[in-house]
């Protein structure tokens, strides 16, 4: 098929999470709150015997509120978050001095690309930004900061995902992206040896089923396109029910957010936002065309202000899991180009056509979805991270800076060498 994905749980990708929330919906013994990557909406309309290419945002809410979810928020969303926190840590690099880490910083929201360099180029982590998923950005703001506000504890509340992607149910279940588990420098890393068995056997088991020993997971369930689809057909829930808008205040995402749907996606949200901050002036062509499509590696640059003077900010953007060993590898070898920012998706077409997305047998498929997700960005009223009325908020009233202590305990993670499985 099309997608390369890497799968942490192997078999068990076509889990029975999808049962497992069909029964909490029923019994209603937890709030139940749901998330949708900007992948999803590009794609369910397939499931739901819409056109390929057909943009279903409103439907895939509507869909989610009528089986019964109380709370539908977005992952653009934490899209844009993330923006925030990689963006600032990427000018923090660029600037150098103690605690900055290594260039190139590479993007760290794929799980398929973060297991790839844990299990088998650990020499690279340091380079992995430590910004958590959207998924878990979204996750850890629902169980520590809505949930509280609420008037609920985090074990009240369910969060479940709903996700273009199989690897996303392994990130779900790591240890660290747990309710008090405290970012990079709290809780207990799963470290390598014995402590990375202990992780991987997790993954397969406890993980699988949302247990709740160790603290209450961030990310409680993670449903695909797929299983969505299906749980909609065995609930009679029709393809056609009228557009619903999310619910706040965690629904609104810009134009910028949902292109991480897409190879190149993050890439073109960073320059817009780090661009406007650091010129004062937005991009005057919002449209990074040197990263979009569906090419192997696209490399870019852009020239930010940067002490005093301007800096060339080089860029790599690296579609599927083949094209990422060929950066490692030359990486390894001391060959190739040097970047600054290097964004791997190991799904061909970035998460548009990822693992859990619906099969299709339209050879134009992920060309189909790619413009999909442009056209909801070209169509956006807001289309850069940093102006999502939301996420100002959200700083204003809970984390502060990007960056800063709280934003680093809830929103950013670490890394450890894992054995491959
Ligand atoms: Fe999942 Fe997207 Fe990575 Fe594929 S590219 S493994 S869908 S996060």
């Amino acid at each position: 098929g099309q997608c390369v994905s890497v799968c942490p749980v192997g078999a068990l990708s076509e889990s029975t999470h999808w049962r497992s929330v069909l029964e909490l919906l029923e019994t209603k013994h937890k709030v139940v709150v749901v998330q949708t990557a900007p992948a999803v909406r590009v794609a369910l309309g397939e499931e739901l015997g819409l056109p390929p290419g057909t943009v279903a945002t409103g439907q895939l809410v509507a869909a989610l509120k009528a089986l019964g979810f109380d709370h539908v928020f977005d992952t653009d969303f934490s899209a844009d978050l993330t923006i925030m926190e990689e963006g600032t840590e990427l000018l923090g690099r660029i600037k150098g001095g103690a605690g900055a880490g290594p260039l190139p910083l590479f993007t760290s929201c794929c799980p398929g690309w973060v297991n790839l360099l844990e299990q088998e180029y650990p020499e690279f982590i340091p380079h992995l930004s430590s910004c958590k998923s959207p998924q878990q950005m979204l996750g850890a703001i629902v169980k520590e900061i809505w949930a509280p506000r609420a008037g609920l504890k985090p074990e009240d509340v369910a969060v479940v995902s709903v996700m273009p992607c199989t690897a996303k149910k392994g990130e779900a279940a790591r240890p660290e992206m747990r309710v008090g588990a405290g970012g990079p420098h709290g809780g207990a890393p799963h470290g390598g040896g014995a402590a990375a068995a202990e992780g991987v056997a997790e993954e397969g088991a406890a993980g699988e089923e949302g247990a709740e020993e160790g603290g209450s997971r961030h990310v409680d369930y993670v449903l695909t396109t797929r299983e969505l689809g299906r749980m909609m057909r065995l609930k009679g829930i029709p393809g056609t029910l009228p557009p619903q808008p999310y619910d706040s205040p965690m629904g609104v995402g810009t134009g910028a957010a949902v292109l991480f749907g897409n190879s190149g996606g993050v890439t073109e949200a960073a320059v817009r936002t780090l661009y406007e901050l650091t010129t004062g002036k937005p991009m005057p062509h919002l449209e990074f065309e040197a990263v979009r499509g569906l090419q192997g590696i696209k490399e870019a640059s852009v020239v930010l202000p940067s002490d005093g003077g301007e800096r060339e900010v080089r860029i790599a953007v690296v579609n599927g899991i083949a094209n990422a060993r060929k950066l490692l590898d030359a990486m390894r070898k001391g060959t190739g180009p040097k970047f600054d920012f290097v964004e791997v998706m190991t799904c061909i077409g970035g998460c548009i056509g990822g693992g859990g997305q619906p099969k299709s047998r339209d050879a134009d498929i992920l060309s189909k979805r790619m413009q999909a997700v442009y056209d909801i960005d070209a169509s956006a009223p807001l289309r850069a991270s940093h102006n999502n009325p939301e996420v100002t908020e959200l700083y204003k009233t809970a984390l502060g800076q990007p960056n800063s202590a709280r934003a680093h305990e809830l929103l950013h993670t670490r890394y450890a060498a894992r054995l491959k499985h």
